[in-house]
């Protein structure tokens, strides 16, 4: 199969096309870098693996053929689409609008990469892909939370209205090797904050919880979507293993045996409480589960993050 991932070059999107590529598919990675690196994906660059920069949210086309599209460009940190509110609203509406179009013009399948936020702060838990969700339009993670789910009717509107074989996977917290350490995100902060002595920065009282997934088991989970099924979704994937940013920030102390300590800060608005993924659909549908422990996860991205000090250089939004 020949596949265009949107985003191509970000963490996720690097992570699925060497996976596409290692299993004998061909990639073409289209990103303009707002928040990924070309380093990501210079390793794979070749005869199979194509990367293109281009903004998703101006028309575009890929020459030859096409089977799956996975649109995966978007700032995904809540400090990154808070930098970028108006480029995330973009992205989430005319940046899949194209990505449908190439799927419509090339007869190709597509998966949606949306998330757990369409869930907003959740007042049923766990969330199943019933839940309709409870989100604050005019809240700072509206531009994010209300892109994707604009995202989600537009993906649905094409499947109905223009016959596009389109689907939509809600992804739940996932972690691994190539988040940018200064992305901040939790897990990236408190491993970075961890293996450089300082202050692990929790917000509140750090009870909120997430549920957080390994990146190799979120890609076996994607590439199942838009390989074996022509299931529309939503369908959520992630790992149920739940925990409160406290104990994860121990966690991670004691994990990179540094001397660090907790420090205690603000808590941003409409930080939801709690979230963790009803995953009944995704075995169901696809057979998957998760496979990897968080452990064994966190102690992969740790390693990685020890590796490569350099990670964040020369990177737009450092
Ligand atoms: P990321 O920031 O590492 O990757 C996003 C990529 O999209 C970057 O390479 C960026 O440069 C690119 N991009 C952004 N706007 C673009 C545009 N207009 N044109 C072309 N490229 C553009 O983030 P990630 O964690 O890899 O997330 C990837 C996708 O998965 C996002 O759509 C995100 O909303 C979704 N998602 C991720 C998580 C997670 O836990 N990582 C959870 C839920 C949903
Ligand atoms: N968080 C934190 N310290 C940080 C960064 C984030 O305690 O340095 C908290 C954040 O307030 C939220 C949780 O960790 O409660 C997860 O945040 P993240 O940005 O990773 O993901 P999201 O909020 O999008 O689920």
């Amino acid at each position: 199969m020949r596949v265009v991932i949107t985003g191509g070059a970000g963490f996720l999107g690097s992570h699925l096309g060497e996976t596409l590529l290692r299993r004998g598919h061909s990639v073409v990675a289209v990103d303009n870098f707002v928040t990924g690196r070309a380093t990501n994906v210079a390793h794979l660059v070749g005869d199979r693996f194509a990367l293109v920069e281009h903004d998703v949210t101006e028309p575009f086309d890929i020459d030859g053929d096409v089977d799956g599209v996975l649109h995966f460009a978007s700032p995904a940190s809540p400090v990154d689409y808070l930098k970028m509110p108006i480029e995330t609203l973009r992205v989430g509406s005319m940046g899949t609008q194209n990505a449908l179009e190439l799927a419509q013009r090339k007869g190709a399948r597509l998966v949606l990469a949306s998330t757990s936020e369409v869930y907003g702060d959740p007042q049923v838990h766990p969330q199943p892909e019933t839940y309709w969700g409870h989100v604050n339009p005019v809240g700072p993670r509206g531009v994010y939370d209300e892109a994707k789910r604009y995202a989600e009717a537009l993906v649905l509107a094409y499947r109905d209205n223009r016959g596009v074989d389109a689907s939509i996977v809600r992804i739940f917290n996932t972690f691994g090797p190539r988040m940018r350490p200064n992305d901040g995100r939790a897990i990236p902060n408190f491993v970075r904050q961890a293996l450089a002595g300082e202050p692990v920065t929790v917000s509140g009282d750090g009870s909120q919880t997430r549920s957080i997934c390994y990146v190799d088991d979120l890609v076996d989970g994607i590439l199942a979507m838009l390989l074996e099924t022509h299931d529309p979704g939503p369908v959520n994937i992630g790992n149920p293993h739940e925990i409160s940013m406290r104990d994860l920030a121990q966690w991670i102390i004691d994990l990179t045996g540094t001397s660090s300590e907790i420090q205690y800060i603000a808590r941003p608005t409409d930080d939801p409480t709690v979230r963790r993924p009803d995953t009944t659909k995704a075995q169901a549908l696809l057979g998957w589960s998760p496979k990897v422990s968080v452990e064994t996860g966190l102690e992969r991205t740790i390693a990685w993050f020890r590796e490569h000090p350099e990670a964040d250089e020369g990177h737009v939004l450092t």
